[in-house]
């Protein structure tokens, strides 16, 4: 068997033109774009390639982002009252801050500080909250974009056994509180699980977010099984790989997503889209379902 590639690049710009649309809809209705910005506080080479990458995406569907570029010594307070003065500000719908920040600032601050009706990558312990409890909740977006390749490529859930390979916040334990409301059985496994295979064997789905190259093999999988790689490994000799070892897995699996091209290009558009239901929930005092 030759597992069918899921192709997240052809899904990413399908979601990017549904969101045109629904944003030409969005302005018509409302007079004007959604609006994102997106915190930076100092100089992490990789969040500044990050953020440009979500600003091209905005720019491309039609949303008004900006970066707030705010310079490594800014304050605990000064942090939070930027981003205050963002919650109070109605032409912004959605707030994302950068991680890593500076070693003087705490996540935990921003988390509690951003609305939670502008907390559109859920950070937030009111949106984990939710999400726990099965009500309405913005969600990580990496765990969002697992949850729209399995929606759109109509994979069963309901009755099936999902094994998650790492229990982060976010990636593993959203995934499978979103897994268990679509009625999936779900294992979750992380560096103390012993024999990881026996239970990688039984997966029906098979998710994968651990950051380790090519750890889970052919031998790892059960025959058919949709296998979805959320890593990202740079390996030293160049090069980027997932965690699945995409040439051996491919020849036992049902379907595959490819590193790079699987999750990844997901990941942003999922953030925006995120961004565009918080704008169209502006006025609701009360966030209606985004799952
Ligand atoms: P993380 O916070 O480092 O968590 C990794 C998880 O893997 C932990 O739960 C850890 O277990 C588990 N783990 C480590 N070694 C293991 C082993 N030998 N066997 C089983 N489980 C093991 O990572 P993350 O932020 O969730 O990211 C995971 C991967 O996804 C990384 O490669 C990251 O780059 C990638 N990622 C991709 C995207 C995207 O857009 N595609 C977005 C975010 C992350 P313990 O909890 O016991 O330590």
């Amino acid at each position: 068997m030759t597992a069918q590639i899921l192709d997240g690049r052809a899904m990413g710009a399908e979601i990017r033109s549904e969101l045109r649309e629904e944003i030409r809809r969005y302005v018509r209705e409302r007079g004007q774009a959604p609006g994102l910005v997106i915190v930076l506080v100092g100089g992490d080479a990789a969040s500044s390639v990050y953020s440009k990458a979500i600003l091209r995406i905005a720019d491309d569907i039609g949303v008004r982002a900006r970066l707030e570029q705010l310079p490594t010594v800014t304050s605990s307070d000064e942090l939070r009252a930027t981003l205050l003065y963002l919650n109070a500000d109605p032409t912004v719908h959605g707030i994302i801050v950068q991680m890593p920040l500076p070693a003087h600032l705490s996540q935990k601050m921003v988390a509690d500080t951003i609305a939670a009706s502008k907390d559109i990558d859920g950070i937030s312990p009111r949106s984990a909250g939710n999400l726990f409890l099965g009500l309405p909740s913005f969600l990580p977006s990496t765990a969002a974009a697992v949850m729209e390749i399995l929606e759109r490529t109509r994979t069963p859930l309901a009755g099936k056994r999902i094994v998650i390979v790492g229990r982060s916040n976010v990636v593993g334990k959203p995934l499978a509180m979103m897994l268990l409301q679509k009625n999936a059985t779900v294992t979750v496994c992380h560096s103390r699980t012993t024999n990881l295979a026996d239970f990688t064997r039984q997966a029906d789905v098979l998710i994968a977010a651990v950051g380790r190259a090519n750890m889970l093999t052919a031998s790892m999988i059960r025959p058919g099984a949709v296998v979805i790689d959320v890593g990202i490994n740079a390996l030293p000799e160049g090069g980027i790989v997932g965690d699945v070892d995409f040439a051996s897995v491919r020849e036992v699996a049902g379907a595959l997503t490819p590193t790079p091209g699987g999750v990844g290009p997901l990941t942003n558009v999922m953030l925006l889209k995120q961004c565009v239901q918080a704008a169209w929930r502006e006025q609701d005092s009360v966030l209606t379902s985004v799952m």
